[in-house]
């Protein structure tokens, strides 16, 4: 009797977890068709990125964003939508950057100012160049780099599909090299830019940093075929000469904001969602890849949902963070604040790796819930939408950054195809057109199908 009641019992159960899969998928084909037939993700795009453009922190042009956003949010049914005071410091790049190999023919070279970098002055600086692959590298050269140009030359490792693991090779070359370059007497540090293309003659900027107490001294970023003409230069005359100018500068604190929006859950409205990605972007280019795709991407998700009807149990939080690009102030201040109020966030998904066809995501959780997602939730979105990529793996920049605050939210990156993302990261090139409207929301149906499972089975994370 007990054994037949046990077998009863088991298979009320197992029939209630199919029902529920077939019910998942159903959802996740509705949500691809909603997303096909009648997302916005796209319009909305062409709005911030033609109307509003590029949008660094602290500029106006982000703040017209700030208002756009807030505007966008408060036409749909979410119960509260606000700004979070965020203060940070402002960069501008101020008059076009110019270089060139000093010559009786004068040899143009494709600069950009890395963000954060101090001016060279109006009259520029000319010296000779030291050329090197690594930072380590100077060792060797002693107080020869006194007075000199510091040039870093290290080419992308092509071999990798994951470019975003290409890019942190070299990405703290770019960071530390001012002031290691400063410490040792040089005047000017020159970067090879971290493009996944050799034959891309467009410079890419990002942030670097400089140290108290050493000199700050203009840090630029040259194009990596202007990087293959310049070591060229330098090998036919080890003694040229290179000019560099550019104008940027600190302006000084400002006060600026992350737009947030929330949708209360029916069941647990004190357990949080929190979704998004960063509204500012460098001062080149429309900022469409980064992040423009990131968060008009998941409000087009949450969006999704809402055209589809849908209750959710949790309370779902939209956030544009300010600022991720030169200082991450806004998610700091987000975490401070939901640390403040002893917030229950249970997950947090970000999309900022671009608006290319979406691949998966990497989860910020044990290696336990990890394979949980990838028994239950992985087959739902495999076969049918080509999403497949469930990895354990690091949060996005600006949930990591408050996450800290959180170490026990389970926290999913949004992971589009990588191959052409670090082509036209943080160039002239991250424009509306860089972007497929069909590539873009299929990643918002895949985005919210992902919000959709999380808020149906969170306490299954937990
Ligand atoms: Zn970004």
């Amino acid at each position: 009797m007990k054994t037949l009641f046990s077998t009863f019992i088991l298979g009320a159960l197992f029939s209630q977890a199919v029902q529920a899969q077939d019910n998942d998928a159903t959802m996740l084909d509705k949500i691809y068709t909603q997303s096909f037939y009648h997302g916005e993700a796209y319009d909305n795009l062409h709005y911030l990125t033609k109307t509003i453009g590029h949008r660094i922190a602290g500029s106006q042009k982000a703040e017209d964003a700030v208002v756009w956003s807030k505007s966008l949010m408060e036409k749909l049914p979410f119960d509260k939508v606000y700004l979070q005071d965020v203060q940070l410091p402002y960069w501008d790049r101020g008059k076009p950057e110019e270089a060139y190999v000093v010559g009786a023919k004068k040899q143009a070279l494709n600069i950009l100012a890395l963000g954060g970098s101090v001016g060279t002055g109006s009259k520029g600086i000319t010296a000779e160049v030291i050329e090197v692959e690594l930072l380590s590298d100077l060792k060797k050269y002693g107080d020869a780099v006194r007075g000199k140009i510091v040039f870093v030359n290290k080419t992308w490792d092509e071999s990798l599909v994951e470019t975003g693991a290409a890019y942190g090779l070299n990405s703290g070359q770019r960071s530390r090299g001012p002031a290691e370059v400063a410490k040792l007497g040089g005047v000017a540090y020159l970067f090879r830019s971290l493009s996944s293309s050799s034959q891309d003659d467009y410079p890419h900027t990002g942030g670097t940093r400089y140290v108290n107490g050493i000199d700050s001294i203009p840090a630029l970023a040259i194009s990596a075929l202007s990087a293959t003409r310049l070591s060229e230069a330098l090998k036919a005359n080890p003694k040229a000469k290179v000019f560099l100018r550019n104008n940027s500068a600190w302006k000084g604190m400002v006060n600026s904001h992350n737009v947030i929006a929330e949708w209360r859950g029916t069941e647990k409205p004190d357990e949080i969602i929190t979704i998004g990605g960063h509204i500012d972007s460098w001062d080149v280019g429309e900022g469409a890849h980064d992040n423009g795709t990131g968060t008009m991407g998941t409000l087009d998700a949450i969006r999704t949902l809402m055209k589809l009807g849908y209750k959710p149990k949790h309370t779902i939080r939209l956030v544009f963070y300010m600022n991720e690009e030169n200082g991450v102030n806004g998610s700091m201040k987000y975490g401070e604040v939901a640390l403040a109020k002893n917030e229950k966030i249970i997950a947090a998904i970000e999309s900022d790796a671009g608006g290319f066809a979406p691949r998966g995501f990497d989860i910020k959780a044990s290696a336990e819930k990890v394979q949980w997602i990838q028994k239950q939730w992985k087959p739902l979105f495999e076969e049918r939408f080509w999403v497949s990529r469930f990895l354990q793996g690091s949060p996005g920049v600006d949930s990591g950054i408050w996450g800290a605050h959180f170490p026990n939210t389970v926290m999913f990156n949004f992971r589009p195809d990588p191959h052409r993302y670090f082509d036209i990261h943080h160039t002239a090139k991250d424009v509306f057109e860089a972007v497929d409207r069909r590539e873009l929301q299929s990643g918002v149906a895949a985005i919210a199908s992902l919000l959709y499972l999380v808020d149906q089975q969170a306490e299954q994370l937990h």
